[in-house]
C-alpha cells in the first residue's frame, strides 16, 4: 500500500474514533514456520482535524492490503452478526485471560435505543448476556416500570443492551483505557450498525467511552449529549443505584429515564 493511501485510511479511522490501531495478528504459519503470532508495533493515527474539516468518506479499498492490513471498521455493510464474527475468540487485550463467555450484546437489532453498561459482572461472564445479575433486574425494572407509569408498552427485549467491554475485568474493576479503547473500537460498530434513536450511558465507564470526557455521572446526567450524531443520555449505573444510601441518586435515574423514554417512543 503506498504512503498516501495508508495516511487516508489512518484519517479515516480516527474520525471514526479510533485513535490507535493495530495490524492484524499474522496468518497461520506453515509447517515448520513460527506458531505465535508476531507482536506489531501499533500506529497513532494522526492528530486531530480542523474543527470545520468535513467528515472524510472510507478511502477507495480498490488496492489490495497487502503490506499492512488494518482491521475491517464500519465496513458499509457492517452488521451484528459480523461485528460478532470478527470480534470471535477475541485475544486482543488481557481480558480474555480470564474470561469465560464473550458477553457481545442483547436484544433488538434494530432498536430505537440502546443501554450502554460497563462490561460483565460474574453473571453475565458465566451466562454470555449482558445485565442479568442484580444490576441488571434493577435495569430491567427501571425500564418496564418508568415504561409503563409513562404509558409506554415496552419490554427489556426491544431495546438492545450491550457493555464498554465484552469480557468480565478480574474482580469486576474498572476497564482499564487500553482495554476501553480496544473494545471500543466494537462498541462503536455496533452502536453505528443499530443507528439508534437514543443510547443511555449507565454510569461514568460508558460516558467516557462514548463522550471522551473525564466529567463524572453528577455533573453529566440529565441532559443531552452526543456521541456522533445520536444523541446520548448518562445517567447512574445500576449497580450504583442498589447500594441503599444512593436514593436520591435513584430518583434522579428515575427521571433521566423518564427523559429518555418520552425522547425515543413519543
Ligand atoms: N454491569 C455492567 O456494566 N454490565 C453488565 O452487563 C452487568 C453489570
Amino acid at each position: 500500500m503506498n504512503e498516501e493511501l495508508l495516511r487516508q485510511y489512518l484519517a479515516y479511522y480516527r474520525d471514526l474514533g479510533v485513535k490507535t490501531v493495530y495490524r492484524r495478528p499474522a496468518p497461520p504459519a506453515e509447517a515448520g514456520q513460527q506458531t505465535e503470532p508476531e507482536v506489531l508495533p501499533s500506529v497513532e493515527a494522526p492528530g486531530p482535524p480542523a474543527v470545520s474539516e468535513p467528515r472524510r468518506a472510507a478511502p477507495d479499498a480498490a488496492e489490495p492490503l497487502a503490506m499492512f492490513e488494518l482491521p475491517s471498521l464500519a465496513p458499509p455493510d457492517d452488521s451484528l452478526e459480523r461485528i460478532s464474527a470478527d470480534i470471535g475468540d477475541c485475544k486482543r487485550c488481557r481480558l480474555c485471560e480470564q474470561r469465560n463467555k464473550i458477553v457481545f450484546g442483547v436484544g433488538n437489532p434494530r432498536a430505537p435505543l440502546v443501554f450502554v453498561g460497563e462490561g460483565p459482572g460474574a453473571d453475565e461472564d458465566a451466562q454470555g448476556i449482558p445485565f442479568v445479575g442484580r444490576a441488571g433486574q434493577l435495569l430491567t425494572q427501571m425500564i418496564e416500570n418508568t415504561a409503563k407509569k409513562e404509558g409506554i408498552p415496552l419490554l427489556r427485549e426491544q431495546v438492545y443492551i450491550c457493555n464498554v467491554v465484552k469480557c468480565r475485568p478480574p474482580e469486576n474493576r474498572t476497564p482499564l483505557p487500553d482495554e476501553m479503547e480496544i473494545c471500543g473500537q466494537f462498541l462503536f460498530r455496533q452502536l453505528a450498525a443499530i443507528q439508534p434513536k437514543a443510547i443511555c450511558a449507565l454510569g461514568s465507564t460508558a460516558a467516557k467511552a462514548l463522550l471522551g470526557t473525564k466529567d463524572g455521572v453528577t455533573k453529566l446526567r440529565g441532559r443531552w449529549q452526543k456521541w456522533r450524531e445520536i444523541p446520548v443520555m448518562v445517567t447512574y449505573h445500576p449497580s450504583y443505584l442498589l447500594r441503599p444510601y444512593n436514593q436520591n441518586a435513584k430518583r434522579e435515574a428515575w427521571e433521566d429515564l423518564k427523559k429518555l423514554l418520552h425522547f425515543v417512543y413519543d
